[in-house]
């Protein structure tokens, strides 16, 4: 897979209120009930909400590294790692989603995923 090229996460949308979730789920938590998830094309942009940077992680990640919480405009919360250092970030900071590696793997690859990159100050 090419690093920092266009992705979109896919999420689900409740079919009885319109909620969004991230990861697409059978379960409405809006509803209380069990519901067949349509699979939408999230926004790729959200706001950052809250990060943390990590310093003693299993040896396959590079520490430290920064995790947060991105809010979307559907009204989803996000949990994911951030391509910046700590300092360089600040609660609402405009960020998008992007592909990038979050740790090696058990023979030392690299392990894409999502991720966020900031596009813009708080
Ligand atoms: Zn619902």
């Amino acid at each position: 897979v090419e690093e920092n090229q266009k992705v979109f996460l896919v999420g689900g949308r409740c079919p009885l209120c319109r909620k969004h979730v991230f990861p697409r789920r059978a379960w409405c938590d809006r509803c209380s009930a069990a519901v067949d998830m349509e699979s939408v094309k999230l926004s790729t942009t959200g706001v950052l909400y809250s990060f943390s940077e990590v310093h003693v992680a299993p040896p396959m990640f590079a520490t430290p590294y920064v995790v947060g919480y991105i809010d979307l405009p559907e009204d989803v919360r996000i949990f994911a790692q951030l391509e910046h250092a700590a300092a360089d970030l600040a609660l609402g900071d405009r960020v998008e989603v992007a592909l990038g590696m979050i740790r090696r793997s058990n023979d030392g690859g690299r392990v894409i995923s999502y991720k966020f990159r900031k596009t813009g100050n708080a």
